[in-house]
């Protein structure tokens, strides 16, 4: 409870007269400011700010970043989302000087150094997709599946061909559906079976030569490998269609399989989910996209190329869809993923999926005794559990599991998502937890389930706010303070 205290903004905080900082007068001769700044444009008196001291404003931010849960401060398993504990030093050289003092207009001559990191991210990247062409431009994973999109609409536009339809199984991210609308494609939803894998029967039925692109998710939202991937990309083939894989969730099969090798021809990367960057509520991120040779040459302008003279950005490229983002990607982003590919090397890429995908099976088994998982007895790195039951016998709603593992001091898993899955509640546990945290965590669940109802639906009790009504809050936020 003690954390329920009332968290005052700076200006409510503000003591009239109170000085922030005490300078000595200055001794260097300066001009009146009215001589610098015509009269006119001068406010008659100065902005309401607030009066602090200064450890008064350094124990006002410090105490409010530590209202918010963090990877850093408590487990995190918010399926989809792999919120790993991220490598300080990943940080510490992604801002070192000679990266973060760099200026995008400056002359490729004199920024060899990372032109040539950006060429090695690019090769990395294209190694382990198993596909040959990449671009760093995208600015988050939805962004690199726009631009796939647009790179596919622009091939079929190339070869004179007209294709309206983007297939996508239930299954796939909700922004798939999204990016495919954007780039201007008519969707299609593909059922998933009772195994929630593809429906191959439906699947052929939908497969035309209006099909454009297949987007499939995989491993998909439910944490369930497609095994049939190769046989889907040889379907899409046949009518002359191109299947885009959503790589979010690669940190289940990094080393282990290549899309390009199941014959998918374009995909995206989440380096902020796999390959660490401390991200979260929208950002930072970024959306690598690899595509097959035949697609290599719709990639953004510029891409990094590698010449006799050295590196330069190319941007002699007639049939590209041009720039999707500004300068070159999210450098800082795209670093640490740098860091981390290098740090781990190709063994300890694999180890990272691995060790990834038996967390999520000790966690799925530790946890289905009392939340049952409909789909699945193993799964890749996450898994989908089911309050329906619960809900049904016991009025237990995924909702109230998830806000009262908060006063247990871990974040909620991803709830009410997917929607194949009835008051599901998606679980990521990620590579980098310990038995320990994850024994805790499944604890935790099996005695929230032993509580009375009560406790449940006024959860959470310690954090700073409960219950807030979300819909008002993203409808009508107050962004600002603002004087009477
Ligand atoms: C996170 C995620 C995305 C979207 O990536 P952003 O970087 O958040 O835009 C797409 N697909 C899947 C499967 C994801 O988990």
């Amino acid at each position: 409870m003690e954390n329920r205290q009332a968290c005052g903004l700076l200006f409510e905080l503000s003591r009239p007269g109170c000085p922030g900082a005490r300078l000595p007068a200055c001794d260097v001769p300066v001009h009146p400011v009215e001589e610098l700044i015509p009269g006119s444009l001068m406010a008659d008196r100065p902005p309401p700010l607030p009066e602090l001291s200064e450890p008064d404003v350094v124990r006002h931010y410090v105490n409010l970043s530590q209202r918010n849960m963090s990877v850093d401060t408590h487990f995190y398993p918010l399926g989809s989302c792999t919120m790993k504990y991220n490598p300080k030093r990943n940080d510490r050289l992604a801002s070192l000087p000679g990266f973060s003092d760099l200026h995008p207009y400056q002359p490729a001559g004199t920024v060899q150094g990372i032109l040539g990191l950006l060429y090695q991210g690019q090769q990395m990247l294209a190694e382990i997709a198993g596909l040959p062409a990449v671009s760093l431009q995208p600015a988050a994973g939805a962004h690199g599946e726009l631009t796939a999109l647009l790179v596919a609409a622009a091939y079929f536009r190339d070869i004179g061909q007209k294709r309206t339809k983007v297939l996508i199984p239930d299954v796939a991210h909700g922004t798939n559906p999204a990016s495919a609308a954007m780039a201007g494609f008519r969707i299609v939803p593909i059922p998933s079976t009772q195994r929630g894998i593809v429906d191959l029967e439906t699947l052929a039925k939908e497969l035309d030569e209006d099909t454009a692109v297949f987007m499939i998710t995989n491993p998909n939202t439910l944490g369930l490998f497609d095994p049939q991937i190769g046989r889907i990309c040889q379907m899409v083939h046949q009518v002359g269609g191109l299947v885009y894989l959503d790589g979010a969730n690669m940190n289940a099969i990094l080393g282990i399989c290549r899309p390009g090798d199941c014959g998918v021809d374009m995909m995206h990367f989440n380096p902020h989910k796999t390959f660490g960057t401390p991200h979260g509520a929208g950002g930072p991120g970024a959306g690598p996209i690899a595509v097959s040779e035949r697609l290599a040459p719709y990639l953004p302008s510029p891409v990094v190329a590698r010449t006799e003279a050295g590196y330069r950005l190319d941007y002699d490229r007639p049939t590209s869809i041009g720039r999707v983002r500004s300068f070159y990607g999210n450098i800082g982003v795209l670093l640490r993923m740098l860091c981390y590919i290098l740090t781990h090397g190709p063994d300890g890429l694999r180890q990272v999926a691995e060790q990834a995908v038996l967390n999520a099976n000790y966690l799925l088994a530790r946890v289905k005794g009392v939340l049952p998982v409909p789909y699945g007895d193993r799964c890749m790195h996450e898994f989908v559990a089911s309050a329906a039951r619960l809900k049904a016998e016991r009025n237990i709603s995924a909702m109230e599991i998830a806000k009262r593992l908060l006063d247990y001091g871990f974040y909620a898993p991803t709830v009410y998502f997917p929607l194949v899955v009835k008051e599901a509640l998606m679980i990521e546990p990620t590579e980098t937890e310990s038995k320990a945290t994850l024994d805790a965590f499944a604890e935790a669940i099996r005695q929230i389930l032993q509580e009375p109802l009560e406790l449940l639906q006024q959860a959470p009790h310690t954090t700073p706010i409960s219950r807030p009504d979300e819909v008002r809050a993203a409808r009508q936020p107050i962004l600002r303070w603002q004087a009477e």
